[in-house]
């Protein structure tokens, strides 16, 4: 359940504005009501109301404005004229908050952006999975690993990921952590955004370190080599873009943890209008999308450019009615549907839901996350998925889109800039039992590098046909 109290109000009237503390006490009561699924039972409820005032006394971690300008973007991907490409760790950890693996991340996704726009000819909106993904769902709330049973790992946000008892008692300290970790993240992104790291003349750069000796690098390279004839080109009559020296990349997270969620809105000073400043886009998943409860109902009242998960179970009227909570006036860019049917379902569960909302005249962007309907254990105990049916999930998300007449407007990736043994196959590839021998992830497994890559190559060609 869900209930943070405002216990030290007279401490905060110094650091918090009236406005936000009256939208603050009109978001928990509105939620404090309503059923909450996936929350933590927090052993001590005190030490939660202090981390939850202490973060409201914290800064914004993303601007009101730059979540607008997300909208517009996703505006155009809701009309078939941008691609949004999504990725990043299913779970971040506060110790993966490092330069290497913040780097190597955003390199990623900046030479699968590359590819992608190259292919589509249209802008791709870049939102990392990233700086605030650190709250994690769970089918079951203990594990259990040999004859020893504790309570499930629900991210860094609120317990620790060993296996031992202490570790997996909630923390709320772990509130603040979670708030200074995405800072740290965000910090270094911007910083390598803005400071020429993304700039397109550094395209072989972002290479350099990669195995050039696979097809997926040295396919890359050649795209480089096109592209940097195409800048020469460009130099040569004098056109000179800010675009090319700089990207917008935003932060997105899974809305699940409402204490956090809740602490970190705000009221707009411009519009007076609440957003979640926690990060520019926020998504709310499978398990935390029920109509009567209080993630949408919480989703419902920010202004942020707002994403849902929709898995096969999900009927017509289930999607119209979570567009009608969510996008009651029906805003560009306000809605992303993000499915995650599973390989062996999307060609029959899609069409129904885009034939509906085709015929009641919503226009909402359709992204494919190719990941969470495709996870299996291997034999060896460790949660996979079979590039194969990742890639053929987004084959089948394009082919019911080419049918339907619709916009396939984007995949929602879960990936690491690492080379990381989690998924299996690619063109480099990784068998079930050779899994162990770098098998990193906290949570769900992520494309490493190489099949990143090899996914934007495939998608490439999906988008050129
Ligand atoms: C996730 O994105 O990590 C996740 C848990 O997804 P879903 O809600 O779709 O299961
Ligand atoms: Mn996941």
């Amino acid at each position: 359940m869900f209930r943070p109290r405002d216990r030290r109000g007279h401490t905060l009237s110094r650091v918090t504005s009236h406005a936000d503390s009256e939208l603050f006490a009109d978001l928990t009561a509105a939620l404090g009501s309503l059923p909450a699924a996936q929350q933590p039972d927090w052993p001590n409820p005190v030490a939660v109301d202090e981390a939850v005032a202490e973060l409201r006394s914290m800064p914004p971690l993303v601007f009101a404005g730059e979540c607008d300008q997300l909208r517009e973007h996703l505006a155009a991907v809701s009309r078939g004229e941008a691609f949004l490409l999504q990725g990043g760790d299913c779970a971040e950890t506060f110790d993966g908050v490092t330069a290497d693996n913040v780097r190597n991340k955003l390199k990623t996704l900046l030479q699968m952006a590359v590819v992608l726009t190259y292919a589509a000819g249209m802008p791709v909106v870049k939102v990392g999975r990233l700086a605030g993904q650190y709250a994690k769902p769970r089918s079951k709330p203990t594990e259990t690993r040999g004859d020893v049973t504790l309570p499930a790992f629900r991210g860094d946000i609120v317990n620790g990921f060993e296996f031992t008892e202490a570790a997996r008692v909630p923390d709320p300290r772990r509130l603040v952590r979670a708030y200074h970790a995405s800072a740290a993240t965000l910090n270094l992104t911007r910083a390598f955004v803005g400071g020429g790291f993304a700039d397109l003349h550094q395209v072989h750069a972002w290479n350099t370190d990669f195995v050039r000796t696979s097809p997926a690098g040295q396919r890359y390279e050649r795209l480089a080599g096109r592209l940097d004839q195409a800048l020469r080109f460009m130099r040569a009559i004098d056109i000179e873009s800010e675009n090319l020296r700089t990207v917008e990349l935003y932060s997105s997270h899974e809305a699940l943890l409402l204490e956090y969620e809740t602490a970190l809105t705000r009221v707009d000073a411009r519009t007076g209008a609440p957003y979640d400043v926690s990060g520019h886009f926020v998504w709310i998943g499978e398990r935390t999308r029920q109509l009567d409860g209080a993630h949408l109902e919480f989703a419902s009242r920010i202004r942020n450019p707002i994403g849902v998960k929709v898995g096969p179970t999900t009927s017509p009227d289930d999607l119209m009615a979570l567009a009608d909570k969510l996008d009651p006036e029906r805003e560009p860019g306000r809605l992303t549907f993000v499915t995650r049917m599973g390989a062996g379902k999307i060609r029959d569960a899609l069409p129904p839901l885009i034939q509906k909302a085709t015929a009641s005249g919503l226009v909402a962007s359709w992204v494919c996350d190719p990941m969470h309907g495709n996870t299996y254990e291997a034999p060896s105990g460790h949660k996979t998925r079979k590039f194969d049916e990742v890639m053929d999930e987004v084959r089948g998300f394009f082919e019911v889109h080419a049918a339907q007449g619709t916009h396939p407007g984007g995949l929602h990736i879960e990936l690491t800039g690492d080379d990381v043994t989690e998924c299996v196959g690619g063109g480099d590839p990784i068998a079930e039992d050779g899994l162990s021998s770098r098998y990193e992830t906290v949570c769900d497994p992520r494309l490493n590098r190489t099949q990143s890559l090899e996914l934007a190559f495939l998608v490439a060609e999906l988008l050129e046909t």
